[in-house]
């Protein structure tokens, strides 16, 4: 007997939803981060604010309330596409506020951290929300500088001579590799987008009191690691910040309004997308929810089964547009 055609489930709709920003504390953070966000430490200093974690609150819609974490548990096909090769969030993305040098860190790649028992390793990459003049990065090692020299002087405590040091500023993207050593040191605002792993091996802290993880940060560094600078690839309608292994990130101009389709440009098929205003505000409206605001710093998450919408610029506003690229697909 053929199935009733009441009985055939209708395709399952989930709409576009708003992050709550999650402040994490940090020794190396900033008291004050206004005018970015409107929050004011009252403790320790805040140096992460986590826009997408696995703990971060849906602050929107019928999910309101529940942490993404659990969003993707239950809802993993509608938010990541009936294709996605994952089911957990694969990005995780965070604005970076640093008043003091971070420690010298190695993240493992895939290989490594499937060998220590753990899901993904990290590769990264920044975007400079602002950079006050002669502000730096460390971003790898200098040419010629070898794992026995690294070791040495993590022991002398001189391992700063052989950080390669990058200049940056307001809009440049940066890559960093998994495997890669490096260092965000004050001077910028970071919005960071990064594999959703929670795995960082230190390697040197400036003679701070912090552990150390000396051996898994040295097997973990790769004297040739692919960093740097990256170019950014303007397009008709938009211009492509970077497009390598697990992420893709766009900034798109938007005078007036454009709809979804156009923000999804060539990538035809339906998939997880995160708009982010890095400045300014704008505004989603569509059939099923009710209108949503992105206000300035805020994200929003872009379910692939989301119904089709319209977002709108609600003056000086910077899009931009962040979604996962799956290795080998
Ligand atoms: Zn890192």
């Amino acid at each position: 007997m053929a199935p009733s055609p009441a009985l055939t489930p209708a395709p399952f709709r989930l709409a576009p939803f708003r992050v709550e920003p999650r402040f994490v504390t940090r020794v190396w953070g900033c008291s004050d981060l206004r005018p970015w966000f409107d929050k004011v430490a009252d403790g320790e200093p805040i140096g992460e604010v986590w826009l997408t974690g696995d703990d971060s609150l849906v602050a929107t819609g019928p999910h309101a309330g529940k942490q993404l974490g659990t969003l993707f548990a239950e809802a993993h096909e509608a938010l990541l596409g009936r294709d996605a090769p994952a089911t957990e969030s694969p990005l995780l993305i965070k604005v970076i506020f640093a008043q003091q040098k971070l420690s010298v860190q190695v993240h493992p790649d895939d290989a490594m951290a499937h060998k220590y028992g753990l899901a993904r390793g990290k590769t990264e990459c920044w975007y400079a929300l602002a950079a006050k003049p002669g502000a730096e990065l460390a971003v790898g090692l200098k040419t010629g500088t070898t794992l026995e020299k690294v070791r040495d002087e993590i022991r002398a405590g001189t391992l700063e001579d052989s950080l390669n040091l990058l200049p940056v500023e307001k809009g440049d993207v940066i890559y960093v590799g998994a495997g890669t050593v490096h260092a965000i040191w004050p001077g910028s605002i970071l919005l960071e987008t990064q594999q959703n792993a929670d795995v960082t091996y230190r390697m040197y802290d400036y003679g701070r009191p912090r552990e150390l993880h000396v051996e898994k940060s040295l097997e973990a560094a790769k004297l040739q690691a692919r960093a740097g600078r990256v170019h950014p690839v303007p397009l008709e309608d938009r211009t492509v910040l970077i497009d390598v292994d697990y992420f893709r990130i766009e900034k798109i101009p938007i005078t007036g309004s454009r709809t979804s389709e156009s923000l999804r440009g060539d990538q035809s098929q339906p998939g997880l997308a995160w708009l982010f205003a890095a400045s300014g505000a704008g505004r989603l409206s569509g059939a099923g929810f009710e209108p949503l605001e992105l206000p300035a710093r805020g994200i929003v998450g872009i379910p692939a089964a989301s119904p089709e919408f319209l977002v709108e610029g609600l003056g000086g506003l910077e899009l931009i547009r962040i979604t996962p690229n799956w290795p080998g697909k």
